[in-house]
């Protein structure tokens, strides 16, 4: 398969990685747009934000998604940060696979 997160989350790409567990990664955007710029990715591959289904069992993935990326943004030591999901092409979605993006600025 040629996504590109699911490579790194096999560990056949590089990434700068700044956190594991058993459902998400999280690494240094290759091209930062803020002082710290981090993506959480969830393992399982998801195309797009809105592909979770508007169900208990979606709300449970977008919790556990959000929770893993405030987890990550606290542990960056930031004063302040955005979480961003470009969802869909006219989004500015470039990378088919979920990601929050973690923008922040350092103590
Ligand atoms: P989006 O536009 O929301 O799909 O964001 C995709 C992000 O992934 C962009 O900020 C890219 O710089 C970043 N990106 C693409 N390929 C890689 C990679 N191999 N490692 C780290 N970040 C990447
Ligand atoms: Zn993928």
């Amino acid at each position: 398969m040629g996504c590109v997160f699911c490579r790194i989350v096999s560990k056949e790409a590089p990434a700068r990685m700044v956190y594991e567990d058993e459902a998400f990664v999280a690494f240094h955007d290759i091209r930062p747009k803020a002082p710290v710029h981090v993506l959480v990715v969830p393992k399982v591959h998801v195309a797009t934000l809105s592909d979770y289904p508007d169900t208990e069992e979606g709300e449970r993935a977008l919790g556990a998604l959000f929770r893993t990326a405030n987890r990550v943004a606290r542990t960056l030591g930031l004063r302040g940060y955005r979480l961003t999901v470009n969802v869909g092409e006219e989004g500015g979605q470039e990378v088919f696979h979920v990601h929050v993006h973690i923008m922040g600025w350092p103590r």
